[in-house]
């Protein structure tokens, strides 16, 4: 089944700012709602689909990645690397996007939706993490799995992320007696409605903790390193972005991970150079050369290639190994070329004897440039490349 696209979803413009994204997002999560629409799966449906829209509109990083690229550009490309949504849990969405609904009279809805499988919003969220990942050519070309260490914070061992020193430690919160929410009865124009805010005292995770670890200072994260593995699809291109769920910093006394975020850079070639899917090779051939043909050997991304010069090339002629480019990020069966371009090298030293030979050469009429009508500009050549 192809995704709707996200500015549709949430039947917002392209150019939508967070807040009007954040409104929309509001609007189609309350006509959904699944505590206003129980058992209506086609409204649990869409619910979810508003929630990752959500999820990657509201987040600049996500968002810009998704207007360059599209789904594929998640990380969820392919199937790989993490990704977004889809297998988002309702709990999940509560956990993540209640704070959407703040602490107003749409928190009564939400507040219904967070305690359902008797999760509550624990900890804080850990912040994303960039890193930067320098891939060669050959790598980009065919895909690779790269294994990295990445100083960030990780859980603590030792409470195991709640951040206390025993399970004693853990009390249960005076103020909300563990439900984490203080409900009140407001009168508001629509009637009586029940309001729920986050409780002050223990910050709506429903526990206190009397006594905190020693190894983390109650914050249930220490600073370590990490060895994670990436997933890189094909023909990825210097400037994109991966995005890795939950595999950024450790979240605070049990609060969800952020996301590692991978920016990959490029690492240039000693003799090809990449122009989008094509790669392109200079290629030097001598007077001779050019005159008689010859077969060279050219460096390819993957080995080298054998290609026959025939008699008589002209200088910027250009040859095309087809399929021998970069794939497609998008679809792994477009691929693009290697283009070889021709320069015939002039020599520059020479000695008497062949001096002679060559002023003797000068003298024969065939030496006389004599480009036929039909033969087309270099211009024209370069159109006809990209037809
Ligand atoms: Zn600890
Ligand atoms: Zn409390």
């Amino acid at each position: 089944m192809s995704k709707r696209d996200y500015y549709e979803v949430l039947n917002v413009s392209r150019s939508a700012t967070p807040e009007e994204i954040k409104k929309a997002y509001r609007k189609i999560a309350m006509q959904y709602h699944p505590d206003r629409n129980p058992g209506d799966k086609e409204a649990e449906e869409k619910f979810k689909e508003a929630a990752e829209a959500y999820e990657v509109l509201s987040d600049p990083d996500k968002r810009a990645q998704y207007d360059r690229f599209g789904h594929a550009g998640l990380g969820g490309a392919a199937g790989r690397g993490g990704g977004f949504g889809g297998g988002m849990s309702m709990e999940d969405i509560f956990s993540q996007f209640g704070d959407v609904f703040g602490d107003d009279i749409f928190g009564s809805f939400f507040g219904g939706g967070r305690s359902r499988g008797g999760q509550r919003m624990r900890g804080v969220r850990g912040s994303n993490l960039r890193v930067k990942l320098k891939l060669n050519y050959e790598e980009i070309s065919k895909g690779v799995t790269k294994n990295i260490k990445v100083k960030k914070y990780i859980v603590c061992n030792t409470c195991g992320g709640n951040g206390a020193r025993d399970k004693g430690s853990v009390q249960t919160c005076r103020t909300c007696h563990g439900t984490g929410q203080i409900r009140r009865v407001q009168n508001t124009f629509l009637g009586q409605m029940q309001t729920v805010t986050t409780c002050p005292e223990c910050h709506g995770e429903g526990t206190t903790i009397t006594s905190k670890c020693n190894q983390c200072k109650g914050s249930g994260r220490v600073y370590g390193e990490e060895t994670i593995t990436i997933d890189v699809p094909a023909g990825v291109q210097a400037g994109m972005q991966l995005n890795v769920s939950g595999r950024g910093n450790a979240g605070e006394r049990g609060g969800p991970p952020g996301d590692l975020i991978v920016l990959i850079e490029e690492e240039s070639h000693s003799e090809l150079q990449r122009e989008g899917l094509n790669v392109v090779y200079d290629l030097h051939i001598s007077f001779t050369d050019a005159v008689f043909g010859t077969t060279v050997e050219v460096p390819t991304i993957d080995g080298r290639a054998k290609i026959k010069i025939p008699a008589g090339t002209q200088s910027g002629k250009i040859f095309r190994l087809k399929g021998k480019g970069f794939p497609n990020v998008h679809s792994s069966y477009e691929k693009g070329d290697q283009l070889i371009h021709v320069s015939v090298w002039t020599p520059q030293h020479l000695n008497d004897e062949e001096k002679a030979i060559l002023e003797k050469l000068a003298k024969s009429p065939n030496m006389k440039p004599q480009p036929e009508k039909g033969d087309k500009s270099f211009f024209e050549k370069i159109k006809d490349l990209f037809n």
